[in-house]
């Protein structure tokens, strides 16, 4: 699955180069050119991964760290702050704002690129593995397969991308918009009990072989993978 890197930064040069550069490095991207923006578009889609600006008009870089911390849905998101020199940067160096690394401008995209990596393979290690284990289900995005106790596990393309998305989050809970749009995208018109009827068959499919229902159902919320409670 492709992580997807929100761009917060009012300034449209810069905004563009990072954007044609992540792009380019085989991520989503997002642009929202003020604060405001970057919380409503964080909102309708959570991010795998925030590039924020310090200074940015109406809210400030801050306080959408603040905000954004302050949201079941984007409260572990990684955020990297972007910085002028002399801006605050010891307090920002403190990381008392809840970001996770910062960059000062200017920066080389060469160096941007690489910290965007090593974030996101702190973070969320399976964002940037080939495979992923969660409890005795592991998935091989390379050779696209799925076993569950050693046991293969033959699943469909949707099931297998949107048990995918599900295994790079474990315990976190989506609507089935979420799932829509990270599974589907955003521009596919698909119903939201589609989702219901392509999550039957995943669980039919893991369930078969093993003890445990690593779907849970959260009601009225939507699904989370949750080995725990399997
Ligand atoms: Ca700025």
């Amino acid at each position: 699955m492709t992580p997807y890197v929100l761009v917060v930064e009012d300034e449209d040069a810069l905004a563009t180069l990072l954007h044609y550069n992540l792009d380019k490095e085989g991520y989503r991207v997002g642009v929202a050119g003020d604060g405001e923006e970057a919380l409503i578009m964080a909102n309708e889609r959570a991010p795998d991964l925030v590039i924020l600006d310090w200074m940015l008009p109406k809210v400030s870089g801050i306080e959408v760290c603040r905000r954004l911390r302050g949201r079941a849905e984007t409260r572990n998101v990684p955020i990297i702050m972007l910085t002028a020199r002399g801006e605050e940067t010891d307090r920002i160096r403190g990381l008392d704002t809840g970001a996770d690394d910062y960059v000062v401008k200017p920066f080389s995209m060469v160096e941007l690129t690489a910290r965007v990596r090593a974030v996101l393979r702190r973070i969320r290690p399976g964002l940037a593995d080939d495979r992923i284990t969660v409890g005795d289900i592991i998935i091989d995005r390379v050779a696209h397969r799925v076993k569950r106790g050693g046991k293969e596990i033959h699943l469909g393309p949707t099931e297998f991308r949107l048990l995918d998305y599900l295994m790079q989050h474990p315990g976190r809970v989506f609507s089935r918009e979420q799932l829509l749009d990270a599974v589907w995208g955003s521009d596919v018109y698909v119903e939201a009990r589609t989702v219901d009827v392509h999550i039957g068959r995943l669980r039919k499919a893991l369930n078969g072989s093993a003890d445990g229902d690593p779907i849970r159902t959260v009601r009225s919320a939507g699904y989370s993978l949750d080995l725990d409670a399997a």
